[in-house]
Formats: structure tokens, sequence, C-alpha cells
């Protein structure tokens, strides 16, 4: 957040406000204060002037009508007395009084300095209208080089009476009126200046009492945005501004609640997306991806930092396919086809809408569930329905023309009818067999297959099974050669059952051995566990087709393994066997000149057969 900028806060505002305020009220207060004051000491001026003016002027006309004769001291004394009496000395040099008779002529003046124009005849034009009867008003003048002002005024003798025998006129300075109207301003404007100092004093204390809290609910505010709740405002007192300071406490605890529950939420929805199974992503409403969860990551080998942003439909490899406007139609899942190096992904995408309040499309949901092995389970499945069909159709159909054409009369034929009867007879036993082989896969599969475990005497139990095929095989010229250790070598497990898996490795020696061939057995011992090797020297499996030699149905030579007589499943049922031991099974081939099937069988020491 800015700083607040110095003139700008409430503070300075504050005290700004009142000072003006004070300025004001002084001002108003020193206007109307001063005007009134001096109006009123003018006043009071200009009436004692006109009172004593009339007192001299009533004394000067007493004193004139007295008769010269009786009196012992001249006119012009006896007024200059009055004069003196009437405006005291200390006015003197202020007030300027004259006193004329009827004649124009000065007898009297107050000023010492203007004892020259006694018995001179004035020409004041204020005078000669007082002594025709028709006074002028007073009058104020002003200085124009001092700016002092001066009240003038000339009355005549007696004041209200046609028979006018002198007059007087007096100039009276009203500068002290001033001068003390000065002083009086300029006690007003110290007293302003002090008041101003202590209201700017004072506002800054009061500003303060009002701006603490604040201050300190704006620091609050700052670190609350940080997401620290843990301290609160101090109150200072019950007014607005307190309450404010409890209310906003108040909100930050409300505050901390409903982050401590939306942290909660939060931690729980990322604890479920985390370790949920399926991958889950969301995006905002243009289709971009704001949230990829952990398994998300790994299913699309993509980290969630780099996708934010990003499309979904590009991340799906859906962009070429549809836009985001389908998807957000869409209610069915749809299946998508990752290639990771080799290995195939098939993610099976659900989309939900989010949406808000109103119900307007804010963002998609997709959740990705990993359905590869259930798609290879449900290929596998349909593979093997379509083998088990193909396998079983085929003998079916070569019997059924050899039945009809034993119907339609080769039946009579004493030649053909024996050779036809024995093809059916052989097919039969083929369907026999492929179905025995698929019933024992099948209980293989299921949950609660268990074998009847026993110890075995391994290189015992070799020969003697490979010995049966020797005796079997006697006329094909085929050669065995034995290679078991000659000593009791034990292990775990149901004999009828790895009978039957020696049968299947052994059987498929002898069919893909040529005339004269040598199948070798050997029996290694391990560490931990018993290696059986049965090794011919036959057709051999080509390289690009050993991986699959243990997928059920699975053929190198498709017409030369049937005529063989095989089902496809013979080393399927082999792998099952092993593998319920908790052996492992191989083979390593070089094409045309054999093969080596190996299997492997946990070890078991110091055990004797059971
Ligand atoms: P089948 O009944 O066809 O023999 P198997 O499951 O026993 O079925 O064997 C699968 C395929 O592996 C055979 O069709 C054959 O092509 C190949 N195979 C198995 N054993 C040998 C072997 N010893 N020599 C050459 N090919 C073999």
């Amino acid at each position: 957040m800015n700083k607040i900028r110095f003139y700008k806060s409430i503070h300075v505002k504050i005290v700004i406000i009142y000072v003006l305020l004070i300025l004001i009220a002084m001002q108003v207060i020193g206007v109307y204060f001063t005007g009134k004051l001096e109006e009123q000491l003018v006043n009071n001026y200009f009436e004692t002037l006109d009172e004593r003016a009339n007192l001299l002027a009533y004394y000067t006309e007493e004193e004139m009508k007295r008769d010269e004769e009786t009196e012992e001291r001249p006119l012009s004394r006896r007024i200059n007395e009055l004069i003196l009496e009437l405006f005291d000395n200390d006015n003197r040099s202020n007030t300027n009084v004259q006193v004329i008779d009827k004649n124009n002529t000065v007898i009297s003046v107050s000023n010492p300095s203007q004892r020259m124009n006694i018995g001179q005849r004035t020409t004041n034009p204020r005078v000669k209208r007082a002594l025709l009867g028709n006074p002028l008003d007073p009058e104020v003048l002003v200085n124009p080089n001092t700016g002092h002002r001066t009240r003038v005024m000339a009355k005549p003798i007696p004041i209200n009476s046609p028979e006018i025998i002198g007059a007087i006129y007096i100039e009276a300075s009203m500068e002290e009126i001033y001068s003390q109207m000065r002083q009086i301003n300029q006690i007003l404007l110290t007293g302003t200046v002090m008041a101003l100092a202590i209201t700017a004093i004072l506002g800054i204390l009061l500003a303060r009492t009002i701006t603490r809290p604040i201050v300190d609910m704006r620091r609050q505010a700052l670190v609350m945005g940080k997401g620290d709740f843990s301290r609160s405002v101090k109150v200072y007192g019950d007014d607005e501004i307190g309450q404010l300071a409890r209310a906003f406490n108040d909100l930050t605890n409300k505050l901390q609640d409903a982050n401590a529950t939306t942290e909660g939420e939060k931690r729980k929805l990322s604890s479920v997306l985390t370790h949920m199974t399926d991958g889950v992503i969301a995006t905002d409403k243009q289709g971009k991806i704001i949230l990829m969860n952990k398994r998300a990551e790994a299913m699309l080998e993509q980290k969630q930092e780099h996708v934010l942003g990003a499309e979904l439909t590009k991340i799906l490899n859906l962009d070429k396919f549809m836009k985001l406007e389908d998807l957000y139609k869409f209610t069915d899942p749809i299946l998508l086809d990752f290639d990771y190096d080799e290995e195939e992904l098939i993610l099976e995408a659900h989309f939900s809408v989010i949406e808000k309040e109103n119900g307007a499309q804010n963002g998609l949901i997709a959740v990705l569930h990993d359905v590869t092995e259930q798609e290879r389970i449900e290929e596998e499945r349909r593979d093997f329905v379509a083998n088990v069909s193909h396998e079983l159709r085929t003998p079916l159909t070569s019997m059924k023309s050899y039945l009809e054409a034993l119907a339609d009369g080769a039946i009579e034929d004493p030649e053909v009818a024996p050779r036809f009867i024995q093809v059916t007879q052989t097919e039969t036993e083929r369907m026999i067999r492929l179905v025995n082989d698929l019933l024992q896969l099948s209980k293989m599969d299921s949950k609660d297959y268990h074998m009847n475990f026993s110890a075995i005497n391994l290189p015992q139990f070799v020969d003697q099974v490979v010995e049966r095929f020797e005796m079997s095989t006697k006329n094909d010229s085929i050669s065995f050669k034995h290679k078991t250790p000659n000593k009791d070598i034990f292990v775990y497990g149901d004999r009828d059952k790895l009978t039957q898996l020696l049968d299947n490795i052994v059987s498929n020696a002898v069919k893909y051995s040529p005339e004269g061939g040598f199948i070798t057995c050997s029996l290694k011992e391990e560490k931990e566990r018993v290696i059986v090797s049965i090794k011919d020297e036959g057709v051999g499996i080509p390289k690009e087709n050993i991986p699959h030699v243990f997928d059920r149905f699975y053929r190198v030579d498709k017409a030369r393994s049937r005529n063989l007589g095989g089902t496809g499943l013979g080393l399927a049922i082999a792998k099952e066997i092993v593998l319920a031991h908790g052996g492992s099974i191989w083979v390593s081939s070089d094409w045309g000149k054999g093969t080596m099937i190996s299997f492997s069988l946990p070890y078991v020491e110091a055990v004797t057969e059971s």
C-alpha cells in the first residue's frame, strides 16, 4: 500500500482546519471589535469636543458681555484661562483653539506657538460662516503628507442666537485615538498569533487522538493482508473511533476464523486431490489450466507449473478433433491414447462443468481414469473369444466336411471310409485337448485355484518324465541327453502340475525337432533356485516372436503347429504353472538352430521326499 503523503494526511488536515477556523474567528472578531471600538472612541471624542466647544462658547459669551471697565484682567487673558481650563494642558499641543470676535479678529489662542495671530484678522472661511450665523458641520481633515486626521469645527457665540458676538474655532488632532487603535490592533494581533500557536498544538494533539487508532487499523489491515490475524487494534476510548476499532477487531477475529476454515478446506481438498487415484485437471472459463493434481501430472508426464495457463484441449491432444465448446457439451467419457516410450497409456476422461451460483459456466473439471489395464484385459478377452471360436471352428468345419462326405456315400468305400473316420477322430481329440487346456487355464485363472504341494526330488522327477518321452519316441530316432546331477535336489511343488509343465515343454521340443535331433535335459543348482532347461536342435523361434511364445494361442507358424496337433496353449499353461510355484520361465532360441526353454523353481534345502 502507498504511503500517505504528509500534506494529505488527516493529521495535517485537522491541524490546518483548526488553525484556519481560529484565524477566521479571530479575524472576524478583530475586525468587528476594532471597528466598533474605533467608532466608539471617535464618537466619544467628538461628543467631548462638542461639549467643551459649547461650554467655551457659553463662558466666552459671558466674559464678552461683562463690562470691560470693571474687569481687572483683559478679555483675552480671561478667555485664555477658560481655554486652559476646558482643554487641559496635555492636549494643548494636539488641540488648537482660537476665539474670534465679531470683527474677525483673533482674541485668544490655546497654542502658544500661534500667539502671533492674536489681534490679526482671520481669513478662515469656516470662522466667517460661523460669524455669519451659518456654521459648517464639523469635518475631519486628513493631512496628505503625514496622514494625520484632525477634526475641524467653528461655532458661533452664542450658539443658538442671531446676535452673534464672536466665534470659536477648534482644530483637534485625532492621532491619539488612532495611536490607541494601533496599540489595540497590535495586542489583538499578538493574541491571534498566540491563539493560533495554541490551536496548532491542540490541533496536533487532537488529531493524534483521532488518527492514532486509524493508523493502527491501517497497519493491522496491512498485516492482515499478508495473512497475519494474530494482532488486534488497541481501543483508546468509547467514541465512534473506539467503536470502529472494536468492530475492526471483531472483523479480524471473524476473518481469522473464516481464513482458518478456508485453509482447512483447502488442505483437505489438496490432500484429497493428491491422494486420488484419478487425475484431476481444472480449467478457467477459457479452458486454461488452473490446477492439476499429482496423479494427472504422472499420467500426462507434465509438471503443474509448466502447464498452468495452457489450453486443456492441447494438453490432452484433443485440439485436432474438438474445440473447448464441445467439451462443455460433452457428457460421455472420451478415451485418450498416449504412447510414452513404447508404453501405452489409455485414459478415460470425464468432463464436468464448473458453474457459478447464477448458473453461468465458469470452467471445466477433467477427471482422468487410467483404463490401460482394463482395456488390455478387454482386448485380451476379445482376442481370446475370437481365438477360441477360431480354434473350435477349424476342426468342426473339417469334421463337418468329412462327415458329409461319409454321409454322401464315402462310408460305403472301404478304402476311404476308415481314413475319413480317422480324421474326424483326430479332430475330435484335438478339440478335446483344446477344451481341456482351456479348462485348465480357466481353473488356474480362478482365485480359489489350489495345488497339492509336496517335496519333490527334482533330478529324479525330470528324468522320469523324460524317460517316458524316450520310450514313446523310440521310433522317431530322436535322442535324449540327461544332464541332471546325480544327487537329491528338492523343491516344493504339485506333482501333477509339474508333470504337465515338463510334458508341455518336452512335447514341444519333440514336435519341433527334426529326425535324428538331440534333446538335452539339464538341471542346474543356483543359490536360491533350481533351473531346468530342455534344449532341442529344431526349427528355433525367430527373435521377434520370442517375447510372445507364452501368450495364449500364440504360434510362430500357425499351420505347422496345427498340423503337429498343437493348441497354442501349451506354453501359456506352462507359464501359469511355473508362476504358481513362485518360479519363472524363459526361452532362448536361434532361428533354424534350436530352442532352449528354461524354468526355475525355488530351491528347498534339507527336505526328504514325501
Ligand atoms: P503349440 O501347441 O502350438 O505348440 P505352445 O504354447 O506349446 O503351442 O507353443 C507356442 C508356440 O511356440 C508354438 O506354436 C511354436 O511356434 C513355438 N514353440 C514352442 N516350443 C518350441 C520349440 N521347442 N521349438 C520351436 N518352436 C517352439
